[in-house]
């Protein structure tokens, strides 16, 4: 066999299937996909009024929310961050940019293009969010130019989860008007997203990661200040428009023909996640979370791979980042590759500075223990190949960790 990709662009057929654990795009359950290929309906149809609505009142169940509007667009993460900073943005306002890694960096960049005024907290690689600066920023701002402060939950890139009940409190605490505004592609679904309870004003998603679905879905939940907000400040946007959009007309609520093959799906998929309770959803993806913690802990025993989070209790739930030791030589786009190509196993590069630098497990989404010790394997496979030094026993330790009593703390 060899390690080269195929040339066509119909993949092989790979018996047993390859295990996806990059950290979006994710696994598609079967029931989502079977969803997302019934036949299209005409738009006056009452069904497609019924799977819209099914959808608006899932996410809000989702993100515990009663009251926010429910925005979908046929766009990714990026165009998510546009629909929130068009929404959110007004002459002489500014958006501050809590910094948390690749992630922000790169959503601050494209708001900056987009001509409204950025500012940004500094952040230290290894570590989550500096709450203490956001503070300090908006305690700075007297004139109260600063309108929302943009937050990602989850740094995908370094798999660090920002604790987001201390950023509510540092933005009471600067007693500051700013709106509070969360990236959650990476965290919805797999962490807990109590909206009203956390305080968040907007939250938005995008469909390929916890929420277990193709690209091509955006989702925003807007809470009654941010839409006050957007309706006062009407800016040059129309597609994005949460006021031209939060109408029943669908013509109108999608501005243009709804993405229906997406929100069938979505439909699907929130009723798989309610099926497991939303509850065991968290704790499988914690449960899962560990049992990589815990395996690579041991790689790391040999002195060359290790967590690149350097704060255990802000490890993400839905990915984790490995960091190679610096001039050990291990190229872990290497790893990558014939963790992919020779066992079957997908994992993520570096993004940003940390090209070169990690790669990530992804255990978020449609997995189980035994695709996640599936996935430990083939990474580890894939270390032995390449004589990439790495501990001995984190298989055991990754079953050990799934082994213990479920809400046990031995
Ligand atoms: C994946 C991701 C994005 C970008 O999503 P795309 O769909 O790739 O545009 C934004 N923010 C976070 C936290 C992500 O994980």
């Amino acid at each position: 066999m060899s390690a080269l990709p195929p040339t066509s662009t119909v993949p092989a057929r790979i018996p047993g299937a390859r295990f996806i654990h990059s950290p979006g795009p994710t696994r598609v359950p079967d029931e989502v996909m079977h969803a997302m290929q019934r036949p299209m309906m005409d738009l006056m149809d009452p069904r497609v009024a019924a799977v819209i609505a099914s959808c608006e009142a899932g996410v809000r169940r989702l993100v515990r929310s009663g009251r926010a509007d429910v925005f979908f667009y046929a766009a990714n993460g990026h165009g998510m961050w546009e629909a929130v900073t068009t929404n959110l943005s007004a002459p002489g306002k500014a958006l501050l940019v809590a910094g948390g890694g690749h992630f922000s960096d790169s959503w601050a960049m494209q708001t900056e293009v987009l001509g409204s005024t950025v500012l940004r907290t500094p952040y230290r690689e290894g570590h989550p969010i500096d709450v203490a600066a956001i503070e300090a920023a908006l305690r700075d701002d007297r004139a109260h130019r600063i309108a929302a402060v943009l937050v990602v939950h989850t740094d995908t890139s370094s798999g660090i989860t920002s604790d987001l009940g201390a950023i509510r409190r540092a933005i009471d605490a600067a007693r500051h008007p700013a709106l509070f505004v969360v990236d959650a592609v990476a965290s919805l679904a797999a962490a807990p997203l109590p909206m009203d309870d956390l305080g968040i004003d907007v939250l938005m998603s995008a469909s390929q990661k916890g929420l277990m679905m193709p690209p091509g879905l955006g989702v925003a939940a807007v809470n009654a200040r941010a839409m006050a907000f957007s309706e006062a400040h009407p800016g040059p946007r129309f597609y994005w428009d949460w006021v031209r959009r939060r109408s029943d007309l669908q013509y109108r609520k999608f501005c243009g023909t709804p993405p229906l093959a997406h929100l069938q799906g979505l439909e699907a998929a929130l009723g798989l996640i309610e099926r497991e309770t939303l509850d065991g959803v968290h704790a499988r993806h914690c449960r899962l979370a560990g049992a990589v913690h815990a395996a690579v802990g041991r790689w790391a025993t040999a002195g060359v791979l290790g967590l690149h989070c350097r704060v255990p209790r802000a490890l993400s739930a839905s990915v984790t980042a490995i960091e190679v030791r610096a001039g050990s030589g291990v190229d872990p786009e290497q790893v990558r590759s014939v963790a992919r190509e020779r066992f079957q196993v997908a994992i993520a590069g570096g993004l940003g500075p940390l090209a070169g630098r990690v790669f990530r497990i992804g255990h978020l989404g449609d997995m189980n223990e035994a695709t996640i010790l599936g996935a430990l394997a083939g990474v580890e496979a894939a270390l032995r190949v390449l004589n990439v030094p790495h501990g001995p026993g984190a298989l055991e330790a990754a079953i050990a960790a799934l082994s213990r009593e479920p809400g046990g703390d031995g």
